[in-house]
C-alpha cells in the first residue's frame, strides 16, 4: 500500500506520532510545529492503514473553519470523500449530539442556541422582573458568573452559596434564568455541553453505544479545553477507546473563559498508559521570530519546557513601530501592507492585523477602507450579529417556535407598533406569574380582555402576523421564508426611515442575509426534517467567525485570541502598550499576566516571514485620551532581534535606544536629566507634555517627550529648556 502521501511530508517524530500504535497520545508541542498537520495525517492513516471506518472517528478543532479545512485536507489525502466522520467544534458536536437525542435529554425537539446577545438580553430581563438594581448587580457579571457555574458542570442546585448573601442572590437569578431559558426551549453555549455530559452520564446505553462508535476521538488545541469539555471527553472516551490530543501548554489562552492548562497532566493520569509525543522543530517562522518568541514565553514560571528551533534562516529583523498615535499606527500599518500587495506580490489575505481588544479594529477599519483595501474582520460585529441580521433572525425564531421570549421581545416593537411599555409588563407579569411564555401570555391577555382596546388590538395584529407568516411560509425554502418575513414585517422600510444614516446598509444586509438562507446547505444529516431549525442553529454556532465573501482576497483582521492555530506570511501585532497589552484587568494579577504573555507569544508566532510591533504613544480609546507605556513584552524581546522603524520610513537600530527593564517608571535607556518617565514636563515653545523615552548619555543625551499640542519629539537634554510641569 503506497503511504508516502501520508508520510512524507513528516519529520521523524511526526511521523512517530502519526502511526503510534492504539492507546492514548498526547502530542505536546511549540507554537508552528506541526501539531495540527500531524492530527490531520493522523486520520488519513487510520483510514486508510488501520483500516479505521470514518464512522468511528470524532474530531475536536477549534473553529467551524478549522473543521471545514481538517475535512477537506483528508479528503485530499485519501483522494474520496469520507462520510460519517464527526469533525467539529465542542460546541458544534455537542449541538448534533443533542438534537438527536433530544427526547432523552428531555429538550424540546426545535430547541434553539441562545448566543451570547440573547443571553445578555434576557440576564437584564430577569434582574428587571426580581426588581434588582443593574448597578449592584451588573448584567455583564451575572452572566459571566452563571457561564462560569455552568463551565464548571454545575447547575443552580450544585452551586453551595452557604448563607453567603451575594451568592445567594446570584444562584437566586441563575434560577430564574434557567427557568425562562427552560420556558423558551432554549440552550445557551454551555448547555450544549452540559447537558451533553449529563445525558452520556445518566444514560449508560446511550454511553455504551458513542463509546462503541468512537473507537477514535481527537482533540486539536487541547491545552484550552475547560472543566466540562474535559468532563464530556473523559466520558466519552471509554477503556477500549483511544484519545489523541495535540497541545501547547504555552498557548493556554482561555483561562478568563475556565480553560484549564492542568487538564494536560490530568490527561496522564486519567488515561493509564498514555505516551507523550514532543516535537521541537518549527516548520513557520523565521530563526528571528522564533528567538524573539522563545524569549518572551521563557519569562513565565512553570512551564512544561520545549525548545523551538527552524532550519530556515534568520530572517528580517522584528520591526517596532512606536506610532505618534493610534490614527497613525493605523495608518502605518495600512501603508505597509499596501506595499507588500502592490510592491511584492503577497495576497492581501497574507497580511493580518491582531490586536488585543475588538474596540481597536475601527480604525483600520476605516484605514483600510479609506485607502480602498478590501478587508476581512473576524470576531469584530458578526454578519449574524448585527442588529438588522438579529431582527430578521428573530422573525424566524418566531416562526420556528413562537415560545422563544428573546425573539418575541426582540421584534414585538420593531417595527414600532405602538404596544406600550405598561402592554408589555402586563405580558411579562403574565408570563412570569403562570411560567408560560411571552406568547402564550399574549394569548391569554386577549382572550381575558385583559387589555384595553388600542393594546389589545396592536398584540392581536402581532399575533396574527407571526400566525399568517406561518401559515404562509409552509411550503416555502428557508431563502423564500426570509422574504416573506422581512416583506410582512415591513423591515426594510423600517431601517430607511430610521435616521441613523444606515437604512441603506442594513437593507441591503437584508438581502445578504437572505442570500445566506439560499446558500445555506445543511451539514448534518439528522437535521434534514427542519431546515429553518438547522438553520438557525447555524447562525448562532457561527456568529464569531467569518464576515462577508470567504473567498475574496482581504486583509484579516481579528482579535489575539481568534488567531490561534492560523498562521500568515506578514504579521502586524498593534498597541503592544501597557494598560492594553498587558490589559490593565490582568497587570495586577500574576497569573493573568502570564496569560497575557501567552497570548503575545501566540501573536508572535503566527508570523511566518515578517513580523511587527506596533504602539502608539498617544491614544484615545473609549473616548479618554492616554500616553500609555510601551508594552513590557517589547522589553521581553531581545533588543537585537528588533528594527526601530521612524516616521518616513526611516530605519535605526532598536538597540541604540531599547529601554532597560529598571524599577518602575524609570524605563528609559539613557540619561533623563532628573525627569522620570511619564512625568508632566512644560516646554517654552511646545508647551505641556509627558517623557516617554530617553537615550543616550552625556552631551548625547536625548529625552522624547509627547506635547499635547504638537505631539511626539525628541529633543537633546541639553538645550531642552524643560521644566517639571505644575
Ligand atoms: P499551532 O501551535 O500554532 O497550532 P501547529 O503545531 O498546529 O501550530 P501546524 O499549523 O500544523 O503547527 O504547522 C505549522 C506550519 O508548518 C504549517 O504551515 C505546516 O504545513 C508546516 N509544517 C508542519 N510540519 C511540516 C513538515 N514536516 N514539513 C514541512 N512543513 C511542515
Ligand atoms: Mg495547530
Amino acid at each position: 500500500m503506497d503511504v508516502s502521501h501520508i508520510l512524507d511530508p513528516l519529520n521523524d517524530a511526526q511521523r512517530e506520532a502519526v502511526t503510534a500504535a492504539m492507546g492514548t497520545r498526547l502530542v505536546l508541542a511549540g507554537a508552528g510545529s506541526g501539531k495540527t498537520r500531524v492530527l490531520v495525517h493522523r486520520i488519513a492513516w487510520l483510514i486508510q492503514v488501520e483500516n479505521v471506518p470514518p464512522w468511528s472517528l470524532l474530531a475536536v478543532t477549534f473553529t467551524n473553519k478549522a473543521a471545514r479545512e481538517m475535512r477537506t485536507r483528508i479528503e485530499e489525502m485519501l483522494g474520496h470523500p469520507v462520510g460519517g466522520m464527526w469533525v467539529g467544534t465542542f460546541h458544534g458536536l455537542t449541538h448534533r449530539f443533542l438534537r438527536a437525542h433530544w427526547q432523552d435529554a428531555g429538550l424540546p425537539q426545535h430547541f434553539q442556541i441562545l448566543d451570547g446577545d440573547d443571553q445578555f438580553r434576557l440576564i437584564k430581563r430577569i434582574l428587571k422582573a426580581l426588581e434588582l438594581d443593574e448597578s449592584n448587580w451588573p448584567p455583564r457579571q451575572v452572566q459571566s458568573f452563571i457561564n462560569k457555574q455552568k463551565d464548571e458542570g454545575l447547575r443552580p442546585d450544585h452551586v453551595d452559596a452557604a448563607g453567603d448573601r451575594y451568592l445567594t442572590q446570584m444562584v437566586a437569578v441563575y434560577r430564574e434564568y434557567e427557568a425562562a431559558r427552560t420556558r423558551g426551549g432554549l440552550l445557551d453555549f454551555a448547555d450544549l455541553l452540559l447537558c451533553a455530559h449529563e445525558l452520556l452520564r445518566e444514560r449508560a446505553d446511550i454511553l455504551h453505544h458513542y463509546r462503541e462508535r468512537f473507537r477514535h476521538v481527537l482533540v486539536d488545541e487541547f491545552q484550552d479545553t475547560n472543566a466540562i469539555q474535559y468532563a464530556w471527553l473523559r466520558l466519552l472516551v471509554g477503556p477500549n477507546d483511544n484519545l489523541f490530543a495535540v497541545g501547547d501548554d504555552d498557548q493556554s489562552i482561555y483561562g478568563w473563559r475556565g480553560a484549564r492548562v492542568e487538564n494536560i497532566q490530568s490527561l496522564q493520569r486519567h488515561f493509564p498508559g498514555s505516551q507523550v509525543v514532543r516535537l521541537e522543530q518549527n516548520y513557520r517562522s523565521t530563526g528571528t521570530i522564533l528567538k524573539a518568541a522563545n524569549a518572551l514565553i521563557a519569562r513565565n514560571p512553570g512551564r512544561l519546557g520545549k525548545n523551538l528551533w527552524t532550519a530556515d534562516g534568520e530572517g528580517e529583523p522584528i520591526r517596532r513601530y512606536a506610532a505618534f498615535n493610534e490614527v497613525d499606527e493605523a495608518r502605518f500599518v495600512v501603508e505597509r501592507i499596501r506595499k507588500y500587495s502592490t510592491e511584492e506580490g503577497y495576497r492581501r489575505a497574507e497580511c493580518a492585523i491582531l490586536y488585543r481588544t475588538t474596540a481597536q479594529s475601527r480604525l483600520f477599519e476605516e484605514a483600510l477602507m479609506n485607502a480602498q483595501v478590501p478587508f476581512r474582520v473576524y470576531g469584530g460585529l458578526r454578519f449574524f450579529e448585527r442588529a438588522e441580521v438579529r431582527d430578521a433572525l428573530a422573525y424566524l425564531r418566531l416562526l420556528n417556535n413562537p415560545d422563544d421570549d428573546g425573539a418575541f421581545e426582540r421584534v414585538i416593537n420593531t417595527p414600532t407598533r405602538g404596544i406600550g411599555e405598561r402592554t408589555l409588563d402586563l405580558l411579562r407579569e403574565r408570563a412570569r406569574g403562570s411560567a408560560v411564555s411571552l406568547w402564550q401570555a399574549a394569548q391569554d391577555l386577549i382572550a381575558a380582555g385583559a387589555l384595553g382596546p388600542r393594546g389589545t388590538a396592536t398584540l392581536v395584529h402581532f399575533v396574527d402576523l407571526i400566525r399568517n407568516a406561518q401559515a404562509a411560509t409552509r411550503d416555502l425554502d428557508l431563502a423564500e421564508t426570509a422574504t416573506h418575513v422581512i416583506e410582512a414585517a415591513a423591515l426594510a422600510d423600517f431601517y430607511m426611515k430610521a435616521k441613523d444614516g444606515k437604512g441603506e446598509d442594513r437593507v441591503e444586509n437584508l438581502g445578504q442575509f437572505v442570500e445566506t438562507a439560499g446558500r445555506f446547505r445543511q451539514e448534518v444529516e439528522d437535521d434534514e426534517a427542519d431546515p429553518l431549525g438547522a438553520f438557525l442553529s447555524h447562525a448562532a454556532l457561527e456568529a464569531g467567525e467569518a464576515q462577508a465573501d470567504p473567498f475574496s482576497d482581504a486583509v484579516q483582521l481579528m482579535t489575539l485570541h481568534s488567531a490561534k492555530g492560523l498562521e500568515f506570511p506578514n504579521v502586524f501585532l498593534v498597541g503592544l502598550e501597557e494598560g492594553l497589552f498587558p490589559h490593565s484587568m490582568s497587570a495586577q494579577d500574576p497569573a493573568r499576566l502570564e496569560e497575557e504573555r501567552r497570548l503575545c507569544y501566540v501573536g508572535m508566532t503566527r508570523a511566518m516571514h515578517r513580523l511587527y510591533v506596533t504602539h502608539a504613544e498617544s491614544r484615545r480609546l473609549y473616548g479618554k485620551e492616554s500616553y500609555p507605556q510601551p508594552s513590557r513584552f517589547l522589553r521581553e524581546v531581545p533588543p537585537e532581534l528588533m528594527e526601530e522603524v521612524r516616521g518616513r520610513g526611516v530605519s535605526r537600530p532598536a538597540a541604540a535606544r531599547a529601554p532597560v527593564p529598571a524599577a518602575a517608571g524609570v524605563m528609559g535607556g539613557g540619561d533623563t536629566g532628573g525627569f522620570h518617565l511619564g512625568q508632566r514636563v512644560t516646554h517654552p515653545k511646545f508647551g505641556e507634555g509627558v517623557v516617554l523615552n530617553s537615550e543616550g548619555r552625556g552631551a548625547q543625551a536625548r529625552i522624547q517627550v509627547n506635547f499635547q499640542g504638537v505631539g511626539s519629539k525628541w529633543l537633546v537634554l541639553a538645550y531642552a529648556r524643560l521644566e517639571p510641569a505644575g
